[in-house]
């Protein structure tokens, strides 16, 4: 038969992954400190297999398992020398919940359990009275409230209905007597509520509460928590019961939680809080104001001495951050949990750094202790943590780009732009329903962008994250009325001019100016990066448009660019113009002209580029989205272009719209412009080669790789590739001068991955533009799939949206097919992705995994990328070792 029961004292290895599966994380923890030696109260964990088989029953126990729980509570009673709820001496316990991983207040606990009508009177001879009808009145209240499912506040009532008899506030200041009241009154309630007197039954009470912990696995909280924090449904939750220890028995108990070390901050300090004469749930009720665990030395300096010598034990053993749990009761100290500590970005670094210069882990352990998502909230502003509590919450939308912004709210890119022309200071946030390329020149004039439309691949998304600035997107609490200059939002309406706080870190929306706190690129910070840049194999590029971005990306330890769009180059005032005419001329002579005038433009936009980021390879893909794009929307914007085109407005419009696209992501864009206008390529391949020239010349070095969009078909990249030697070798004739320059594709069609060993015949790198490809692969709208993703995430048909995280089996099984055929026929095809996965941690693990060369990503997200290779390195390693200890056993 399964063994659903185990001492604490009977299992070894609670600091594993499996025994914390099997016992939940606070069971394997209660385990591993007894084995230590630490003084925890004796008890044992019910298994969370013990759990599933009990949903899979129909809420039923499983076979054996009251027999195992008899004989465990026999060998704890023994043990104790006392019996639960019984005699002279009578034994009480807690029993809690805990799951695989902790999850924080979402689980039922009770505690005192074993208290009756009997066995408080034998509690009070043996210790005092005062403790003992305190702990009766809450077991009843906890037991009440968790177990029979009386609401906590009618208890609160009858507490609040004795205390005002006797004109005081708090519960310590009622004696026994008055206690004794409480418990009738409990009592009472009881019977009111559910027609029946509260279990005198030890056993029963126990079975009860077992079954209530059980219960508990699947409480509304504990669903949308592991929703929230993508943990498993099917886990279940181990059952702790353990003997109780009383910080309620008089002013020489108490109880307290604490971290080793500030986990704000990182600071090596003691970081907790404790309540004297209490129980732990006092501690986060709130009622009484707990004091700073340090200043316990004045109230009991021996406890604190013997707290003291905790704190190193586990830091010693654990070696990490402990986030504990105390109960000290009549000047013994007991401990009842520990975890590793919750901790900031920021502490995770400096906890990680120190522990190293301490010699407690190593190197490599330091890099696997930091979440490189983490690492987002040291990169950018941050609101003030205080400032958050008094704020007005406007809204939430999708946490698009990291960071917070403040600023007065503006409708229009063009304001914007204008705005911030007339005075640099000004302080924007751009609020639309969705951006579009027109609005660049406003969203980069801004402090921030704020959408009510769009998911985290949306426009605005991405070009916010290219920027650099703040962006929340998709908030569908507002709703833009663009005409009346306001927007409402929960009730809320904010009128233009008026100043708004967004956090694109966590999506949220607050009226008002918040305070932000700077980002502090600590020493540590750089020490952390350093250790990860020598354990990781793949690359890591940056996506970037401009100089400037490219420059912040190589501070960002950027490794070249993966990705140029040439595109936002196109939408710059002075040339916009330009673009328009060469677009809209009637023929390929009307065409070449208006693309002698972008010719300049552009190579002095790759001068700055390859400059930047000299010695590192650039790639820059040729002209990508649908013409129409570019095209005006506005009136003014189309008379304006009418005379300058020296054509009649209505000719103008009636051209526009001949040129409207069905369904324009899968239209008339990409390669099929390239193969259609040869021209507009040769154009932007001339100023490549004519700027990479330049730049040698002054004594840089340019390294252009040319990426060409939307590829399907293998004739498409041999025209191409055929169109980029032929103008490349033109220039450099004229010029007499050479360039080293490589020819690629952008892998974005499954007709391209599953075709890569003809592409790669004339393509000399792939890198995976996996926002459209995962677009293409699913046949999911990028712009849409908001509508109905998050939907799929919560019926569980999808653990994550595939466009943040990369979708390894659809997808991935693509990449793979891509990876092995296009090696196949070229040994040294360099392979990279340059989608948005290139900087989310899973994803950058996923492409490590498949012998990727290099990942590329925006600039603010390269240290993310880094970290994330480094970890897969080492943990590809370790798997490595381990793999290699189980064929060791075997033979
Ligand atoms: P949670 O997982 O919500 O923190 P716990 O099971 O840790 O719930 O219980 C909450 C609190 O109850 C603990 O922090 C501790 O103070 C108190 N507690 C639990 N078991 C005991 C015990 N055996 N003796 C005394 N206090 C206990
Ligand atoms: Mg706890
Ligand atoms: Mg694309």
């Amino acid at each position: 038969m399964e063994k659903y029961v185990f001492m604490f004292s009977e299992t070894k290895e609670g600091n594993t992954e499996k025994a914390q599966f099997v016992l939940g994380n606070k069971g394997a923890q209660l385990s591993e400190m007894t084995t230590l030696g630490l003084p925890v109260p004796s008890g044992f964990t019910i298994t969370t297999g013990a759990c599933r088989e009990y949903y899979t029953a129909g809420k039923k126990w499983p076979n054996g398992l009251e027999e195992q729980v008899k004989k465990k509570l026999a060998e704890l009673e023994k043990k104790m020398e006392k019996q639960l709820g019984k005699g002279g001496n009578p034994l009480f316990v807690s029993v809690r919940s805990g799951s695989y991983v902790s999850m924080p207040g979402m689980m039922d606990t009770v505690l005192n359990l074993g208290m009756n009508d009997e066995s408080v009177v034998a509690f009070a001879k043996k210790t005092n009275e005062r403790a003992a009808w305190d702990s009766y009145r809450r077991f009843i209240n906890m037991f009440g409230d968790v177990v029979m499912e009386i609401s906590h506040s009618k208890f609160e009532e009858v507490l609040d209905r004795v205390k005002k008899e006797k004109g005081v506030k708090l519960d310590t200041e009622l004696n026994a007597a008055d206690l004794k009241k409480v418990v009738d009154g409990y009592k009472k309630l009881v019977q009111k509520e559910k027609g029946k007197s509260f279990p005198q039954d030890a056993w029963q009470q126990l079975r009860m509460s077992i079954d209530a912990v059980f219960g508990s696995w699947n409480s509304a909280r504990a669903v949308a928590y592991r929703r929230i924090n993508k943990l498993r449904d099917d886990a279940g939750t181990a059952v702790n019961v353990q003997a109780m220890v009383f910080g309620n028995m008089g002013d020489e108990s108490g109880t307290g939680v604490s971290f080793t070390r500030n986990p704000a901050t990182g600071k090596k300090e003691h970081y907790g809080e404790f309540l004297q004469n209490a129980q732990g749930e006092d501690v986060v009720a709130g009622i009484r104001t707990p004091r700073p665990v340090d200043e316990l030395k004045k109230v009991s300096p021996k406890v604190y001495a013997d707290l003291l010598k905790i704190y190193e034990k586990l830091e010693k053993h654990y070696r990490d951050l402990q986030d504990f749990e105390f109960t000290y009761e009549d000047g013994k100290l007991y401990m009842l949990q520990t975890r590793a500590g919750k901790r900031t970005g920021k502490a995770a670094v400096k906890i990680a750094v120190d522990m190293v210069k301490e010699g407690l882990i190593s190197r490599e352990e330091a890099v696997m202790r930091v979440d490189p998502k983490q690492l987002d909230q040291l990169l950018h502003k941050q609101i003030d943590p205080a400032e958050k509590k008094k704020a007005a919450l406007l809204g939430k939308g999708i946490d698009a780009s990291p960071g917070a912004a403040v600023g007065k709210v503006v409708f229009t890119a063009e304001e914007a732009k204008e705005m911030v022309e007339k005075n640099p200071n000004e302080k924007l946030i751009l609020v639309r329903n969705e951006t579009s390329p027109e609005d660049i020149e406003g969203m980069n004039a801004a402090a921030g962008i704020l959408t009510a439309r769009g998911g985290s691949t949306s426009h605005a998304s991405v070009v916010a994250r290219g920027m650099g600035k703040p962006c929340v997107a998709g908030c569908s609490d507002l709703s833009i009325n663009e005409k009346a200059g306001t927007f409402t939002a929960r009730g809320n309406t904010v009128k233009e001019g008026d100043v708004i706080t967004i956090d694109g870190s966590t999506g949220e929306v607050f009226f008002g100016e918040m305070k932000l706190i700077e980002p502090e690129m600590s020493g540590d910070f750089g020490t952390l990066m350093q250790w990860a840049d020598s354990v990781r194999r793949l690359g890591v590029r940056t996506n970037a448009d401009t100089p400037n971005d490219a420059k912040i990306a190589r501070n960002f330890g950027a490794e070249g660019i993966g990705l140029c769009r040439t595109e936002h180059m196109f939408f710059e005032e002075k040339r916009i113009m330009a673009v328009r005419e060469m677009i809209l001329a009637a023929d390929e002579k009307g065409r070449r002209r208006a693309l002698e005038k972008i010719l300049p433009f552009q190579r002095d936009d790759f001068i700055g580029i390859f400059e930047a980021m000299t010695g590192l390879p650039v790639t820059i893909r040729l002209l990508d989205p649908p013409l129409h794009e570019f095209l005006p929307t506005g009136d003014k914007e189309i008379s304006a272009l009418a005379v300058d085109m020296k054509i009649s407005e209505e000719m103008l419009r009636s051209k526009i719209e001949s040129m409207k696209e069905i369904n324009p992501m899968l239209g008339f864009r990409g390669v099929r412009l390239g193969i259609v206008y040869p021209e507009i390529n040769e154009t932007q391949v001339r100023a490549i080669f004519e700027a990479a020239i330049e730049v040698n010349k002054g004594g840089k070095n340019a390294v252009p790789e040319i990426m060409i969009p939307v590829v399907g078909k293998m004739e498409e990249m041999k025209i191409m590739k055929e169109l980029i030697d032929r103008i490349g070798k033109q220039v450099m004739e004229e010029k007499k001068a050479k360039v080293a320059y490589k020819t690629g594709v952008m892998m974005e069609l499954p007709r391209a991955c599953l075709t890569a060993d003809e592409i790669a015949e004339h393509a000399e790198f792939f890198s995976f533009g996996t926002n459209d490809l995962t677009q293409t692969t699913y046949g999911y709208s990028r712009d849409d799939a908001g509508k109905f993703i998050p939907a799929y995430i919560e019926k569980g048909l999808m653990k994550d949206d595939p466009f943040q995280v990369l979708d390894r089996v659809g997808v991935g099984e693509l990449i793979r097919i891509s990876v092995e055929k296009g090696r196949k026929v070229r040994k040294d095809l360099k392979i990279g992705i340059c989608g948005e996965h290139g900087g989310e941690p899973s994803s950058v693990e996923f492409c490590h995994s498949e012998g990727l060369n290099y990942v590329s990503c925006s600039p603010f997200r390269v240290p993310i990328a880094r970290l994330a290779a480094a970890r897969a390195a080492l943990k590809e390693k370790s798997a490595g070792k381990k793999g290699k200890a189980a064929a060791i056993k075997k033979k």
